[in-house]
Parts: structure tokens; sequence; C-alpha cells
């Protein structure tokens, strides 16, 4: 029988929503749990913070949007949200576009006004570009579904940024399906439920955490101890990085970072939008967020920027979008079949799975784990 001084249930490693879904369910059936976070902070990458009265994201723009109901009563009652609709607009060399592509775009890229004259434009130039058989890369799927205009403006700069490689050394797959509308609505998202709380994320997870049942303990890393923790704790939510796990013994899988740069202004509204994205590619950043347009802030004085610069991924730096090509992914298959023989290890979200979620996704796979593990 495994046994801590404080008759831990479970041990959470890090303080993600996928960790803190957990405990908090845990405590809720009278299980105790310990989460160990190896940063400063509660959240994983939904953490924020507040300044100047603005919340500000600590690792990015967070928007909270899904069609799942469950889940968002779920996340209703750790926080309100304010109804903020996420509307994109992208900057190709000074030129303005409203992103997604939509009537408004078509509008500005082309002069068209109504959705058959649009559809006639990208037909045009889909068959002009000549793409014969299954596209091969990124570059021939983006031509193939939504032609040349768009690709070369909108995509080609920012996705060859993003990946760090050439459109046409990417794999077509990234961009199997482009949202494309045909009416005038900057709506980013398609999803019924949408929103930012109105207090940040932080918050959240400090609710999640008032159970008596759950401990936090910060700036511990899993690693430092984990022959012990191995042997005390009777179960283990690991949503740490599945590779590390095993000491990276069938090699490491690889990953995407971003670097952010923030800067405060004396002024009440700087660019007007609260996501600008720069679409060429010699701009070195991806976009810029203006925070207090997230919060619909009118006015206070002051306006914080952040501009998302990606980079390549090394083990100095926070591993944020995996690679799911074919070498990574047939990698990870390998490690997966390894953690099935640890019947009292769950490897769990983002990290523990080697898959982009988003919010909704990573709380509705920790909801199905904690039913699972009840036997509900
Ligand atoms: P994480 O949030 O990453 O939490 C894992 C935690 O484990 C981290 O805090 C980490 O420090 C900790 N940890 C790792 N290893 C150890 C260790 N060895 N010891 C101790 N602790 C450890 N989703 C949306 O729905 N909408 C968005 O707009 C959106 N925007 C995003 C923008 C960016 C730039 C990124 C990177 C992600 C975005 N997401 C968005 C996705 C969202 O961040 C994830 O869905 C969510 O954070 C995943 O939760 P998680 O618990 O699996 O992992």
């Amino acid at each position: 029988m495994k046994h801590n001084t404080k008759n831990y249930d479970y041990l959470i490693v890090g303080a993600g929503p996928y960790g803190s879904v957990f405990a908090f369910e845990a405590a809720k059936r009278g299980k105790r749990s310990l989460i160990i976070e190896r940063r400063s902070t509660i959240g994983g990458n939904m953490a924020s913070h507040k300044e100047h009265g603005i919340n500000v994201h600590d690792f990015g723009a967070h928007i909270f949007h899904t069609d799942n109901k469950e889940v968002w009563e779920y996340i209703n009652q750790f926080t309100e949200f304010n109804g903020y609709i996420n509307q994109v607009v992208a900057d190709y060399k000074g030129e303005r576009y409203n992103l997604p592509f939509n009537m408004n775009t078509f509008y500005q890229m082309w002069g068209v006004k109504t959705p058959e004259e649009a559809h006639e434009k990208i037909i045009t130039q889909k068959e002009s570009a000549n793409i014969t058989g299954i596209p091969k890369n990124l570059e021939e799927q983006a031509i193939s579904l939504i032609g040349t205009d768009i690709y070369s403006r909108l995509i080609k700069g920012y996705t060859e940024k993003q990946w760090g490689r050439k459109a046409i050394d990417l794999p077509p797959f990234i961009i199997r399906r482009l949202p494309v509308r045909f009416t005038y609505d900057n709506n980013y998202f398609n999803h019924r439920y949408q929103g930012i709380p109105v207090d940040g994320y932080t918050p959240i997870f400090e609710k999640m955490y008032e159970s008596d049942l759950i401990d936090v303990k910060l700036n511990t890393d899993f690693f430092e101890s984990k022959d012990a923790y191995l042997t005390e704790f009777p179960k283990i939510i690991y949503t740490g990085m599945i590779d590390q796990f095993f000491d990276y013994k069938f090699g490491e899988l690889e990953y995407r970072s971003v670097r952010f740069e923030s800067e405060t202004f004396e002024s009440n509204n700087k660019q007007g939008s609260a996501v600008i994205n720069y679409t060429d590619s010699e701009t070195p950043y991806t976009r810029i967020m203006e925070w207090r347009h997230f919060d619909k802030k009118a006015d206070d004085g002051y306006t914080i920027l952040t501009k998302e610069y990606p980079q390549d991924w090394d083990k100095t730096k926070e591993a944020y979008y995996p690679i799911n090509d074919e070498k990574n992914s047939s990698l990870f298959k390998k490690y997966k079949k390894e953690s099935r023989k640890f019947e009292n290890i769950l490897f769990g979200g983002r990290l523990g799975n080697y898959q982009y979620y988003d919010m909704d996704q990573v709380i509705s796979l920790a909801l199905k784990a904690v039913k699972k593990e009840f036997g509900e």
C-alpha cells in the first residue's frame, strides 16, 4: 500500500485546466489531491494577471468558445463571461482585411459585393492555378481551397512564420478545411458560446482550489523527485510532457514555441482591435493583441499591447504547439503504448497526449477521465 504523509489520494502534475478540473471533481467526491506545478503561477497556459485594471493573458490570447453546452455550463460555475466575440483584422503590408475569410474580406480584396461574384472569383483563381490530383503540400491545399490572392496575402506568410517552414514543405493536413463564409460576418468562431471571463482566467483556478481537500505547491518540478512521488502516491495524474516522463528513451517529440513581448502605453486605444494578424513574411511577429479590447474597457488611460513571435522550440523554451507530422505521431504512439504499462498513472492534457486542445476540449476530456476513474 502506497503512503504519503498527508494521505493524498492523487498527485496531480500540472496546475493547468486538465489537472485542476480533475482535482476539483475528486474533492467533490471526498478525495484529497496534491497539485504540483513547476511554474510560479496556476492555470497552466490559461493563466492571466491584472495590470492597470486590464486582464492580460500570460501565454497568448485565450478566447473561450464552444458548442458543448455541458462544458459551457460547467465553466460558468467558476466565473461570469463578458460576451466578447472575437473579430480579427489582418494586415498585409499595410492593407487591412477582415478575418475569417468572408464577404468583407472578398470586398476588400476584389471589390466584389455579392456571394455569387465572390464564388466566381475563387473558382477562376482555383482553375488557373491548375492544381491536379491530391494536394501535395500546404500551398497546393490552400490554393485549391481559396485561390491565389487570399493564399499569397493572408495565408502564406503567416503560416510560414508560425511553423518556421516553407508552405511547400508543410503537410496539407494543417489546413484540411478553411473557414470561408459568403456572408458579411466577422465572428471568428462559429461556436454558439463564446467569451472571456470578466476577471480573467486565474480566478477560475483559485475558485477550483477552495476545497480543503486540494493543496497546491508551485515552483515544484515533478522530475526533481520523480522516484519518491512514484513510491508515495497511489495514483498520479500527469499533464507534463509524455516523452520527458520516459526520459526521452525513444527520442524527443518536437514542438513549436512562441515568445511574447509586451509594452504599456498611456492611451485608451492604440490599435482599435483586440487582435491584428500580420500576414506578410517580413514582419517577425504573427500578431499583436491589445488586451483592453478583450475586456471591452472604455477608459482609464492605459493600454497594454503584446506581440507574439513564433520561434523554434528547445528544452529551454515553453513547448506550445505539438508538431503532429508523421515522424512525431509515430514516436508519440511508442510513448502512448509504454504509458499503458503504468496502471496508476493517467497521462492527460495537451502535453500528456501530445495533442493541441482548445480549453473546452481539455475540460471535456478531464470530466470524462473523472467519470471513468470513479466508475460513473
Ligand atoms: P497546460 O495548460 O499547459 O497545463 C499543464 C501544466 O503542467 C503547465 O502549467 C505546466 O507548467 C505544468 N507542468 C508541465 N510539466 C511539469 C512538471 N514536470 N512538473 C510540474 N508541472 C509541470 N484554447 C482555447 O480554447 N482558446 C484560445 O483562444 C486558445 N488560445 C491559445 C493560445 C496559445 C498561444 C496557446 C499555446 C494555447 C491556446 N489555447 C486556447 C489552448 C489552451 O491553452 C489549452 O487548451 C489548455 O491550456 C490545455 O490545458 P492542459 O491542462 O492540458 O495544459
